[in-house]
């Protein structure tokens, strides 16, 4: 039996030959001589790592990304294609199945508009069925609304829907593909995982006809690398690829996805989503006070849909202010889409809103360290308690920052992947460099932060730590181990790890320990540390700094 897609692609796609996406690499070995594709011997007279491999051509479905969004994505590789970003998946859907002036697509306004421009362009036409007056889709309203159309190809929706964020709940999905069986359904899931909804990529490979739009412009922060995936079933996937121009993908954008993909970034990628989600839900409370906004629709996207009194006022406001929104007239009167953005920008749009909120700035920060020997990322975030998640590769050294967090009293969320077949050591300086300078970032200007000490006996075994946060690095450390290693962990990096994190804080450390079970004074140690630090960065109200001098 042919399968919906080839019964349903354009003519001229379906004489184009079909693309055999082998990757190169398993053809001929990395030093390969290549003289085929008139392409420059000379790497581009760029620095470094901007250069690296780009007088070639890319593969144009580079493996190991496909291979990498095919897990995050949870399909295999053949049931998904790289496209530039997920406009361009639209698109090729569009001239995959589209011919001009006879098929149809069928939109749900108000929705995303790449949809119905790229029908325009392929001289589609463009069935709209609108949404209810909440946004919602009336499944059997929608279904009655297309019966009669007789070459609708393509029926886009959109979940959470882009400006209003409404969710569509995956029963009707499912039943508006059921229904149409002729037609190839296209669910955009750009803002998923933003969402409470569970992707239908699963489903979608098992039929022939739903295709799953995804994206890393949103979540994964990538929007200037345009990457973006349809996920579907191999025939459709394999048909979407003829359409491909030759080398589609960039290879600084493929390095960047790739990178930023790695599995030891998830956890980073996933605290920033939980956060954006918290800020999101907590903007739709502020707004809600604001005199100006006459509704706030709180959907599942990094935005929220607002509709205001009266919209050209606050056009002009928010110009003077220097914030873009989007305006959507077309959606509702006064229909405006605000993205949610860094603590800064949130307030900085509140009070243009008019919600004035106090300065609380929660104190988080990033920081990505990658050098030959480790490739490390971490967050922390001092006025958020309880979210830890530490992978150095070496249990004990986790469980050690793990009490630092803990006993400090904020969120860590630390990973690294280093060359532990060498040994520990890189990996823990590393680390703690890393985390000393994350700290430092979050701190900031490091007003209403005090200076502290803490003493803590452990059994037998006593710790005492003072530090001072004074932007000036110091480190002291009295003690020694007996024991060469704890687990995989060596003692004599106990010292160093003090010195890395007082020189990348900027701060002064003294460490003095005693007594006689190795585990428990270095555990010790790192606890006192913590409680030191919990002192050390706890605001205080006044938010003066806490030097004669005005400045740390
Ligand atoms: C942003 C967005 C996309 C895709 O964006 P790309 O940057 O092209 O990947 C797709 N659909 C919707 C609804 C969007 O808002």
């Amino acid at each position: 039996m042919t399968n919906l897609a080839t019964r349903l692609a354009r003519p001229e796609v379906l004489a184009l030959p079909p693309v055999d996406i082998v990757p190169v690499e398993e053809v001929f070995g990395a030093d390969t001589i290549k003289l085929d594709a008139n392409e420059n011997p000379f790497a581009p007279l760029l620095e470094g790592s901007l250069s690296a491999g780009i007088n070639r051509y890319p593969e144009p479905q580079p493996a190991r990304l496909k291979r990498m969004m095919a897990a995050l994505y949870g399909v295999s590789p053949e049931q998904l294609i790289i496209t530039r970003g997920g406009d361009d998946g639209i698109d090729l859907l569009v001239r995959t199945f589209c011919r001009p002036g006879i098929d149809a697509i069928s939109v749900c306004s108000p929705t995303f508009s790449v949809y119905e421009h790229a029908a325009r362009l392929q001289g589609a036409r463009v069935l709209d069925v609108p949404l209810s007056a909440d946004f919602d889709l009336d499944v059997d309203a929608f279904l009655a609304a297309v019966r009669e159309e007789a070459s609708l190809k393509l029926a886009f929706l959109c979940s959470p829907n882009n400006p209003t964020g409404n969710p569509l709940p995956r029963e009707d999905v499912l039943r508006i593909a059921d229904a149409l069986t002729d037609t190839i359904v296209l669910l955009d899931e750009a803002y998923l995982e933003f969402s409470e909804l569970e992707s239908l990529a699963a489903e979608a490979v098992k039929r022939d006809n739903l295709v799953i739009l995804r994206t890393l412009s949103k979540a994964y922060g990538l929007a200037g690398a345009r990457i973006g995936a349809l996920v579907g079933n191999r025939e459709l996937i394999a048909l979407v690829t003829r359409v491909l121009p030759a080398y589609p993908l960039p290879t600084l954008s493929i390095a960047a996805a790739e990178t930023s993909l790695a599995p030891a970034r998830r956890p980073l990628h996933e605290e920033r989503i939980r956060k954006l989600k918290a800020d999101r839900d907590r903007m739709a409370g502020l707004l809600e006070a604001s005199p100006i906004v006459r509704k706030v629709r709180n959907g599942g996207g990094n935005f929220l849909f607002l509709e205001v009194d009266e919209p050209d006022a606050l056009a002009r406001k928010l110009q003077a202010l220097g914030i873009r929104v989007r305006f959507r007239a077309n959606a509702a009167p006064g229909g405006l889409r605000l993205t949610i953005g860094t603590d800064r920008e949130n307030k900085a749009a509140l009070s243009a809103f008019g919600v004035a909120i106090p300065d609380e700035g929660r104190r988080r920060a990033e920081l990505v360290r990658d050098t030959k020997e480790t490739r490390i990322a971490v967050a922390v975030d001092l006025d958020s308690e309880g979210q830890r998640r530490i992978e150095t590769g070496i249990p004990f050294y986790d469980h050690m920052l793990d009490q630092v967090a803990a006993h400090g009293g904020f969120s860590l969320t630390l990973m690294c992947e280093g060359d532990l077949e060498i040994d520990a050591h890189h990996s823990i300086e590393d680390c703690a460099i890393a985390f000393g300078g994350a700290l430092s970032k979050a701190l900031g200007d490091r007003r209403g932060i005090g200076r502290f000490g803490f003493s803590l006996p452990m059994d037998e075994a006593e710790a005492h730590v003072l530090i001072d946060l004074s932007g000036r690095p110091h480190s002291v450390f009295e003690g020694d181990f007996k024991a060469s290693h704890i687990g995989a962990y060596p003692t004599e990096m106990t010292e160093h790890v003090f010195t890395s994190i007082a020189t990348s804080l900027g701060a002064a450390i003294h460490v003095r320990v005693a007594g006689d079970n190795d585990h428990h004074k270095t555990e010790a140690c790192f606890k006192a540390f913590g409680r030191a630090l919990r002192q050390g960065v706890v605001r205080d109200a006044s938010g003066v700094l806490p030097s004669t001098k005005g400045v740390l």
